[in-house]
């Protein structure tokens, strides 16, 4: 087994592709009391693929997430990649893209695939930092790497950290608690706070946007990653449909990785954000059918001010 063959057939699949030994991995994981599952696997290959930045616009009647989701979810397309190359080859693997144990950024780091920036993600010289990432852990020693070198670092900029809305990113590095992508992927209440920040149905991409290292690149539009028509989320289907139809509907979108109530939840946040109370009888409906109490402490809320908002357009 030639591991050429291997690293240029990954080539062929992928924008990016770095490999490195899992001992390094590890032990730099160490250093920074990453506590990992051990693999038996002793290299790792390390993947990114390109996404281009598409901005939409949520309407009164469609909402829309971060672009990340847009076309076919990204967790299947790198899968599928990941397996078409793994097929040709005898080997043992696990892979991994986004929800697994494993840090990807640190990989990406060690792999050479970019500089870790401070957002918080990898940015790659030609692609910035809209790249997925994945790894493959292969039963296969390798006497060398394949890394990339690092030739860029944020330097003095601070664009993100000031035009981060909630300061999730500050001098001290990052914060998640604060983090809109991070507080509205999950199934929690959200604070008074919280609703007010939120302007995303899921995800955010503040600090991507204005990052000075994503304004000359030349992203990729890989063909499954082309616009689907279900990138903006109808409300109505949102607080109508079973989780079921839903899912039937929008089947393949990225945005859809957790479940509908999540996104309930937050497009609840958006229509009070715009003061589109048009949608209040079918929220109310689902505040009395829906058990799940972080909606439902959340939903409460929030329908209490579109009431109010509601009634004094009525007097106006
Ligand atoms: S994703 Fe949004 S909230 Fe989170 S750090 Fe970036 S700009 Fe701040
Ligand atoms: S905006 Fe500036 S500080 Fe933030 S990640 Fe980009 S280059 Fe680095």
């Amino acid at each position: 087994m030639n591991i050429n063959n291997l690293h240029q057939s990954f080539q062929e699949e992928f924008d990016i592709v770095g490999i490195i030994k899992t001992d390094r991995y590890f032990s730099e994981a160490k250093k920074i009391n990453l506590k990992l599952p051990i693999t038996k696997f002793p290299t790792m290959v390390v993947l990114g693929l390109s996404y281009p930045k598409r901005i939409k616009t949520s309407t009164k009647t469609e909402l829309y997430a971060s672009f990340y989701t847009f076309g076919t979810d990204y967790h299947q397309v790198l899968k599928n990649r990941i397996i078409k190359v793994m097929n040709k080859f005898s080997l043992a693997y696990e892979l991994g893209v986004d929800n697994h144990p494993y840090d990807e950024r640190l990989a990406a780091l060690l792999a050479g695939i970019g500089f870790f920036g401070k957002n918080q993600l990898i940015i790659n010289q030609k692609y910035g930092s809209y790249i997925f990432l994945g790894v493959v852990f292969i039963d296969l020693e390798i006497t060398e790497e394949f890394t990339l070198p690092i030739i860029d670092n944020c330097g003095s900029c601070r664009i993100c950290l000031d035009a981060c809305p909630t300061k999730a990113l500050n001098n001290n590095g990052y914060d998640f608690n604060k983090c809109i992508s991070y507080y509205n992927q999950e199934k929690k209440v959200l604070s008074s706070d919280e609703i007010k920040a939120n302007y995303c149905l899921f995800g955010c991409d503040i600090c991507q946007l204005v990052c000075p290292k994503n304004l000359s690149i030349k992203p990729k539009l890989h063909p499954e990653f082309e616009l689907s028509g279900k990138e903006g989320v109808n409300i109505t289907d949102l607080f109508t449909y079973s989780e079921k139809e839903f899912k039937k509907k929008y089947q393949d979108m990225a945005y859809l990785w957790k479940d509908k109530t999540i996104l309930m939840r937050n497009a609840l946040t958006l229509l009070l954000r715009s003061k589109n109370f048009d949608y209040n009888d079918l929220v109310k409906r689902t505040i009395d059918k829906q058990s799940t109490p972080w909606y439902h402490e959340t939903a409460l809320k929030i329908i209490e001010e579109l009431e109010q908002i509601k009634k004094e357009s009525t007097l106006i």
